[in-house]
C-alpha cells in the first residue's frame, strides 16, 4: 500500500497561501491552486493547466486531492434515488455515506436538492444498542479532508453540487470535535465548499463535552440529538453513553445550546418494541421537549442484522405519535427510504465481503 500523504483539502485559501510560500512560491500561485481544488474540484494536479509543471509534479509527490476513494454504489430499489457508497481511505479503512435526493432530505421541509450523510469516525466507540455502525467499535477518527472528501466524492457520483449535510453517517461527530469544527470552517467558507451553517445538521448521541464546544463554535447550525428513551432507565439500555452522560447532564447543556439563539432541537427517537415505545414514555418524551421548545422525529426501528430489536405495529408507532400530539409537540413519524440497502440511520455498517477488490 503506498504510503499516505496528507490531502491539500485540509487547507483554506488561506492556509495555501502560507503553504505555498514555505516551498518558495508566489501568492498568485497559491490563488490559482485554490481555484483548482475549491471552485473547478479537479481530482488530478495534471488538470491545473495554469501551474508550471514543476509545481505540478511537486504538490503530486507531496500531497494528494483525495485522500479517500469510492469503491463500491449501491442504489435503493423501488423508485428511490438514495445511493450509499462505500469508500477506501489511503490506509486501507472504509467508510460509508449516502447520497439522499430532495424530496426526502430532511422531510422536504426546505428547498436542498442534494443531501449528503456523512460519516465522522471508522466505527464507532458509543455502542448504542440499535446501531450497526456502533457493533465493530471504533477504529479511528476521520481526519477534516477525510470528511471533506466525501462531500466531493458524492458530487462526483451525482452530477451535482451538495447543498445539504447531515452528520449521522458511521461515528459520533462530536466525539471528533476538533477534526469535525476543522471540516465544518471549510465546508462554510464562501471560497472552499460554501455550505451555509442552516444547511448543516449535526447528530449527536449526548457527548456533552463535544456539544459545549460545537455551542460556543458559534454558528446557526442545526442540531439533531439522539434520545431514544425519555428516562434514565429506558436511555441507559438503548444508549450505553446514558451511563457516562445522564439526562441530568445532558438536557442543561441542550438548555445552554438553546440561549445561545441556536435553530429548534431536534430530538430523534427510535421506537423499538417493548423497549421505549409504551405511552409512558411519550408523556416524559412530551415534558422534554416542551422544557427544550424540541420537535420530536419518531423512527420506527429498522431491522439491523445481528441485533435481536423489532420494529412495534404501525398502530402503536401512530398511537405514540398520537400521545405527543395531543401535549401540542411538534413531530413527525418517519419511514425512512433506503431501508432496503442499510442506508437509513443506525444502519451504517462496513460489509467488507461486499467490497470490489481493486
Ligand atoms: S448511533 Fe451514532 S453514536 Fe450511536 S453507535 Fe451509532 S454511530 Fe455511534
Amino acid at each position: 500500500m503506498p504510503e499516505p500523504r496528507p490531502s491539500l483539502l485540509e487547507y483554506s485559501p488561506a492556509e495555501l497561501t502560507e503553504l505555498l510560500g514555505s516551498l518558495g512560491h508566489k501568492a498568485f500561485r497559491a490563488a490559482q491552486l485554490a481555484e483548482w481544488i475549491w471552485k473547478h474540484r479537479v481530482t488530478d494536479f495534471e488538470a491545473m493547466s495554469n501551474l508550471p509543471p514543476a509545481l505540478r509534479a511537486e504538490l503530486a509527490a507531496r500531497y494528494t486531492l483525495r485522500p479517500l476513494e469510492p469503491v463500491d454504489l449501491r442504489q435503493s430499489q423501488g423508485g428511490s434515488t438514495t445511493r450509499k457508497f462505500l469508500s477506501r481511505l489511503q490506509d486501507g479503512e472504509h467508510v460509508e455515506s449516502v447520497i439522499i435526493p430532495a424530496a426526502v432530505g430532511q422531510g422536504g421541509a426546505h428547498s436542498s436538492r442534494l443531501t449528503l450523510c456523512v460519516s465522522s469516525q471508522v466505527g464507532c466507540a458509543f455502542g448504542c444498542r440499535f446501531c450497526a455502525s456502533g457493533l465493530l467499535g471504533l477504529t479511528r477518527n476521520l481526519s477534516a479532508s477525510e470528511i471533506l472528501a466525501q462531500i466531493l466524492a458524492a458530487e462526483e457520483i451525482a452530477g451535482e453540487r451538495v447543498d445539504n449535510l447531515v452528520f449521522m453517517g458511521m461515528g459520533e461527530p462530536l466525539a471528533n470535535i476538533d477534526n469535525l469544527l476543522r471540516a465544518l470552517t471549510l465546508i462554510m467558507e464562501p471560497k472552499a465548499l460554501g455550505i451555509g451553517a442552516r444547511h448543516i445538521t449535526i447528530s449527536t448521541s449526548g457527548n456533552v463535552p463535544g456539544l459545549r464546544r460545537l455551542a460556543a463554535f458559534g454558528k446557526p447550525l442545526r442540531l439533531a440529538v439522539s434520545l431514544h428513551g425519555a428516562s434514565d432507565e429506558v436511555r441507559s439500555r438503548v444508549m450505553p453513553v446514558n451511563r457516562k452522560w445522564p439526562l441530568g447532564e445532558l438536557l442543561p447543556a441542550l438548555r445552554e445550546w438553546n440561549r445561545t439563539g441556536k435553530h429548534m432541537i431536534t430530538l430523534e427517537y427510535i421506537l423499538i418494541e417493548g423497549v421505549n415505545a409504551e405511552l409512558s414514555q411519550a408523556r416524559e418524551l412530551a415534558r422534554i421537549a416542551r422544557d427544550l421548545r424540541a420537535k420530536v422525529n419518531l423512527i420506527p426501528y429498522n431491522r439491523v442484522e445481528g441485533l435481536p430489536w423489532v420494529r412495534p405495529s404501525e398502530a402503536a408507532c401512530r398511537a405514540f405519535c398520537r400521545a405527543l400530539v395531543a401535549e401540542r409537540i411538534p413531530v413527525t413519524l418517519r419511514y425512512e427510504k433506503g431501508h432496503d440497502i442499510d442506508a437509513a440511520c443506525g444502519q451504517l455498517r462496513l460489509r467488507k465481503t461486499r467490497e470490489p477488490q481493486g
